[in-house]
């Protein structure tokens, strides 16, 4: 085994405990060995030491949600004045991708990512075909959730799953790297959400659902009426509609467990919020997508009230707004300054186990990633502190490309060279006792 690698910062914020100023992790055989101050660790590791400087190494970002397909469509729909008008906007575009333009948008969704401090992502794929060849292109950890459509019930859409159930399992490399992706409760029946949560129990897999994204579902589920409904109702069996609001309809579907990545969940009715914390459920948000559809105001508040485990997602460029003068790019620093600046109240700290060790729960890798501590695999990043005194504050200000990231303790985007140097020291790792994984119940300071 190569000697340990010594990695030195002003501070390192390991998520589940607070910040260590002049502090160092020691990495070997792709997982955190010891995590602590400097003066510490060098007196007890010997290895390679790299010297971040005046920075902050704190554990690689979960991209909670993202479809890396999409990155080529980045601007191509203006905000649309209906949801309705972006989805049949976005089924215009997907039908006219060939598969050079998916591989195209899925490389250089990843490398936006890799750049911009993500090292696990969670990708709903309508192309299947593109992976798993496209997973060994890069160094991201990519989960891959494949999107499932069905607007009538039958023994096609069971095909489908069967086929789909088949196919997924059979990727080489596939365990614990992929899961279903029922596309939202409008766009599937209840049979499909039913078979297809069953599909992911047996499987031990991830499910990932978009729900209550716009007030035109909130209305066609709620009150069987308005625009989603009018321009689904000749296509879609809309007997299940009136019942009651979208999550209540993954309610009955059984759909609603710790297994369930719920991305948006923006317009609900009064009991769904208690529902999803009493269910486990894991909700994402996508900041940046919020704003472009200009949605009421996301209920964090609410949810997080209710404990529900908040997660932070890219979602695609299709729904992005550009930020002049920088590109528009896959970019969870950019998700959270967004967030902090919708949710000032918000605590910087619960910002970044957002976009960290609770993206790590929600996809059942929870002391494997999203957090700095001994046993997880070495997923790091650097970012510059750029004058600032509160670590967590130079987190979510951060803009740009990382100085810095590790993934399973291989360099991704290498430190600077000058920032390496050999070191000779007693072989042996500090330990610390674990702290217990705090599960807050309140994201406001
Ligand atoms: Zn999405």
């Amino acid at each position: 085994m190569p000697p340990p690698l010594l990695i030195r910062a002003r501070f390192v914020l390991p998520v589940v405990r607070p910040p260590i100023e002049n502090g160092a992790i020691a990495v070997a055989g792709g997982r955190v060995r010891a995590v602590g101050s400097w003066p510490d660790m060098a007196r007890q590791v010997r290895g390679t030491v790299v010297d971040l400087g005046d920075s902050v190494v704190l554990p690689g970002l979960v991209n909670a949600h993202c479809h890396l397909e999409y990155t080529g469509l980045a601007g191509k729909i203006p905000p649309p004045r209906q949801f309705v008008d972006w989805l049949q906007a976005i089924v215009a575009l997907k039908t006219s991708m060939t598969p050079d333009d998916c591989r195209r948008s899925w490389d250089e969704g990843a490398a936006m990512l890799l750049r911009s401090g993500t090292t696990t992502v969670a990708d709903v794929t309508a192309f299947p075909a593109l992976l798993p060849h496209a997973w060994s292109r890069t160094p991201l950890r990519a989960m891959a959730f494949r999107e499932l459509i069905a607007l009538q019930p039958g023994p096609p859409a069971t095909r489908t799953l069967h086929t789909t159930v088949d196919e997924i399992t059979g990727w080489p490399g596939a365990e614990g790297r992929v899961g279903l992706s029922p596309h939202a409760p409008y766009s599937t029946t209840l049979q499909l959400l039913r078979q297809a949560n069953r599909a992911a129990r047996v499987h031990r897999w991830r499910l990932v659902i978009h729900v209550a994204e716009s007030a035109e579902e909130f209305d066609m589920f709620m009150r069987r009426r308005g625009p989603l409904r009018e321009w689904l109702e000749p296509r879609r069996d809309m007997s299940d509609c009136g019942l009651g609001s979208p999550v209540q309809h993954l309610a009955r579907a059984g759909c609603l467990n710790r297994r369930l990545l719920a991305v948006h969940a923006n317009y609900l009715a009064p009991d769904d919020a208690p529902t999803l914390g009493r269910h486990h459920v894991n909700v994402v948000h996508c900041p940046r997508s919020h704003a472009y559809f200009a949605h009421r105001r996301f209920p964090l508040a609410s949810l997080a009230a209710h404990g529900v485990n908040l997660c932070l997602g890219t979602d695609s460029l299709a729904t992005t707004l550009p930020t002049l003068p920088a590109p528009l790019s896959l970019d969870l620093f950019a998700e959270m300054r967004a967030l902090a600046r919708s949710e000032p109240g918000l605590a910087p700290a619960i910002l970044l186990r957002m976009a960290t060790a609770n993206g790590a729960r929600a996809l059942g890798r929870e002391r494997q990633i999203g957090e700095l501590w001994p046993g997880a695999h070495a997923d790091a990043i650097a970012v510059p502190l750029r004058g600032a005194t509160d670590a967590h504050e130079a987190i979510v200000q951060h803009a740009g490309p990382v100085l810095a990231s590790l993934i399973g303790g291989t360099w991704a985007v290498p430190p600077p060279a000058s920032a390496t140097r050999p070191r000779q020291r007693r072989k042996t790792f500090p330990t610390h006792p674990r702290p217990p994984v705090p599960n807050p119940q309140s994201t406001h300071a």
